[in-house]
């Protein structure tokens, strides 16, 4: 028998499906995970693929050749963004309207810690004649697993979530983030005592 379960990819003792809540979107997700990200233990994505039956999940770091995510950008019906802070970045409010107007929108994000997303960006090349979009800059994380470069810094589902929900505020996608402090709790309950205090509260 295995050792992992086969919905969520996490040990059999980690499985976080029980949290795990199936949202409708209208609002599509395509997450590009670095493959670093794929095998952590801590791997939030996951939360996404799990909860959101229309949304897309393709590992790598180069996607400017990748078959299935050039398929999916050729989709002319489709509008697409890249959740990515930039310049140029269009607010959420406009692509919310898009959405309220029953325009087909989707949204990719980039997995992985701000330097691996930047690599990412850098190499996948058909990103770059899309628009961009950020989320307002006061949000807060709660990611305390993980050393954040900065306080404001999001887990990749706290990111999902806070998008998915300021383009369609109509939808509780609160779901997301239960499970993913659910899994924060199991996960901190793992460690040996003072194990969490000295090495990830910053
Ligand atoms: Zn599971």
């Amino acid at each position: 028998m295995s050792r992992y379960c086969s919905q969520c990819g996490k040990s059999l003792k980690a499985c976080i499906c029980q949290w795990i809540q199936s949202l409708p979107s209208k609002v599509e997700l395509v997450i590009l995970q670095h493959p670093s990200e794929s095998n952590r233990p801590m791997g939030t994505a996951r939360i996404l693929t799990l909860s959101l039956a229309n949304s897309y999940s393709f590992v790598g770091e180069d996607f400017s050749q990748h078959s299935t995510l050039n398929q999916l950008l050729a989709q002319s019906e489709v509008q697409h963004f890249v959740l990515y802070p930039g310049e140029s970045a269009v607010s959420h409010q406009r692509v919310a309207d898009k959405v309220a107007a029953q325009q087909k929108v989707r949204i990719i994000i980039l997995d992985g810690t701000w330097k691996k997303a930047y690599k990412m960006w850098q190499l996948s090349s058909n990103l770059h004649a899309l628009p961009l979009i950020r989320l307002p800059e006061n949000l807060q994380g709660n990611y305390r697993i993980r050393k954040a470069p900065s306080d404001n810094s999001l887990s990749t589902v706290e990111a999902g979530y806070h998008i998915l929900q300021l383009l369609q505020p109509e939808t509780d996608f609160a779901p997301l983030i239960e499970a993913f402090n659910q899994m924060i709790e199991f996960q901190i309950k793992q460690m040996p005592p003072g194990v969490f205090e000295k090495n990830y509260l910053s």
